[in-house]
């Protein structure tokens, strides 16, 4: 079992290419039903199965997104979706991530996440 828990230290990426590749290869988009979500990473260490999220449909802007906790870094993040302003028939939207609790970020992962305070 030691062996197991240093392989789930050891993932947890140390440098912002680490995190990118990550995040990269975690993310789970469905393949037939869009509507359904998409699998979005740890926004913080890149862990798989954060959060599902109907990233491609105006649900996405009206459902609450509760916080939730990675168990890899041990951080509580929560999802926003503001919508900014009509333009033409189109609305322009910010999807954004705040850190609730956890660890602080690691100096090399800039810009930092915003928390809640
Ligand atoms: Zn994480």
């Amino acid at each position: 079992m030691r062996e197991q828990e240093i392989d789930v230290v050891s993932a947890l990426p140390e440098s912002y290419s680490e995190f990118v590749e990550r995040f990269e290869e975690n993310q789970a988009l469905p393949t037939c039903d869009l509507a359904s979500g998409q699998g979005l990473p740890c926004p913080f260490c890149a862990a798989a199965h954060f959060t599902t999220y109907p990233i491609f449909t105006h649900q996405a802007r009206e459902l609450p997104h509760p916080p939730q906790f990675c168990s890899e870094c041990k951080r509580i993040g929560q999802f926003f979706f503001e919508n900014l302003h009509v333009q033409e028939g189109i609305i322009h939207t910010r999807f954004f991530v705040l850190q609730l609790s956890g660890p602080a970020q690691p100096k090399w992962f800039t810009p930092k996440i915003g928390w809640v305070l």
